[in-house]
């Protein structure tokens, strides 16, 4: 009897939840659709709906034009239920934005670090959380969670910084230090890319994507099969450190000749120092004069490239992914670097793989990271209602 009135107990709360997850997959719906959809009854239906309007958790969104007959109430999510907060904790700044329920961006920002030190970073993530919700004006209430994507591995749990070679923290339990009320969840920063260009960006509709994060280290977020692939302990696509040069220069990582050490930012940085004769520049100044056509750092700009398509050449052979999105500041050159880095992809791939992919820059400028984020804390939120 006990155990009978459980299984009623999940039936109802599971077909609730089905009927959330439609309205939020369809944006706007009429009952009638969720009846077709769901395969329930429109008591069903109605009774849930009504409940989930009584929770605030969806709202009328007008009346269906109809052809004839009865015009039926269209349903959407409430977007004020609750805001989530997306970060992205790059080596050299901070990116962010705040979404509504319904996964529309209302505000977003981004600053500088300059110290990379832990305890210098809390106090400015702190800083920055409140002025994005201050922007918008949304009340600390408000606020259902925040997801911040890191450049490292986290612990099997994912609650812990385990490494993050490029800010050199090891042992990071950020969310305790941040000591917030509200849930904290932490990801790779590539993986909340990939999440990102699958909810936002290009790979929506895409079943086998590859992102390939490239900023001061090298990223890479997989989807397979439509679903993120995390590996046994979390470290899955750490392609960054993959060697490419068996006796090259020494990575962070404690390895040697690492893809990331010639195909990131930083090696473009430092080759062009060296080239120049310990000429410092920053990387929008190094793209800057790319875009110049400055001798010095086009043959820089063309070594990256090769290295890029040498690296993303293995993934394809690897993975056989149906769509690579490369996504950083290094879009910014994407048509002085497109024809080299698919040549180099195609000399190095299989013929089959090759014809099979599409190679991507990604849209969302260096936001897909913090908008990946922001989606989590969304479907932690929706995973968690009663
Ligand atoms: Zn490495």
């Amino acid at each position: 009897m006990f155990k009978k009135a459980i299984n009623q107990e999940l039936m109802r709360n599971n077909n609730k939840a089905q009927i959330l997850r439609c309205v939020k997959a369809k944006q706007v719906v009429s009952k009638r659709e969720l009846t077709e959809e769901l395969g329930l009854s429109t008591t069903t239906v109605s009774t849930f709906i009504r409940e989930l309007e009584q929770e605030n958790l969806i709202q009328n969104s007008g009346i269906a034009r109809s052809t004839g007959g009865r015009r039926s109430l269209l349903y959407q999510l409430n977007p004020d239920y609750c805001y989530t907060l997306g970060l992205d904790l790059k080596v050299d700044r901070i990116v962010g934005v705040l979404l509504d329920f319904k996964g529309d961006i209302k505000a977003e920002n981004e600053i500088p670090v300059r110290d990379r030190d832990e305890w210098k970073v809390v106090p400015l993530l702190k800083t920055f959380i409140h002025d994005l919700l201050a922007e918008y004006e949304i009340p600390w209430a408000q606020l259902g969670g925040i997801g911040i994507g890191i450049p490292g591995v986290l612990n099997n749990e994912g609650e812990i910084i385990d490494f993050a070679p490029n800010l050199g923290w090891k042992n990071v339990d950020l969310p305790t230090m941040l000591a917030l009320d509200k849930p904290i969840y932490l990801e790779n920063e590539a993986n909340a890319g990939a999440l990102g260009e699958v909810v936002f960006g290009l790979g929506q509709n895409v079943d086998h994507l590859a992102y390939i994060s490239v900023g001061m280290g090298i990223g890479c977020g997989l989807i397979i099969d439509h679903k993120l692939f995390s590996g046994h302990l979390r470290n899955a696509g750490e392609f960054g450190h993959m060697t490419v040069e068996s006796e090259g220069f020494p990575c962070q990582c404690g390895n040697k000749g690492c893809w990331e050490v010639y195909a990131s930012n930083s090696a473009a940085l430092r080759m062009y120092t060296e080239k120049t004769n310990n000429k410092q520049v920053t990387f929008p100044e190094f793209l800057r004069r790319c875009r110049e056509n400055n001798d010095q750092a086009t043959e820089v700009l063309q070594t990256v490239t090769k290295y890029l398509g040498l690296g993303i050449a293995s993934v394809i052979n690897i993975l056989n992914p149906e769509m690579v999105i490369i996504g950083g500041e290094i879009t910014n050159v994407k048509s002085l670097i497109f024809n080299s880095l698919l040549k180099e992809i195609k000399e190095r791939t299989l013929e089959k793989s090759f014809a099979g992919v599409r190679l991507e820059f990604s849209q969302l400028g260096n936001k897909a990271a913090a908008l990946g984020m922001g989606t989590i804390v969304l479907e932690k939120i929706i995973n968690a209602l009663p």
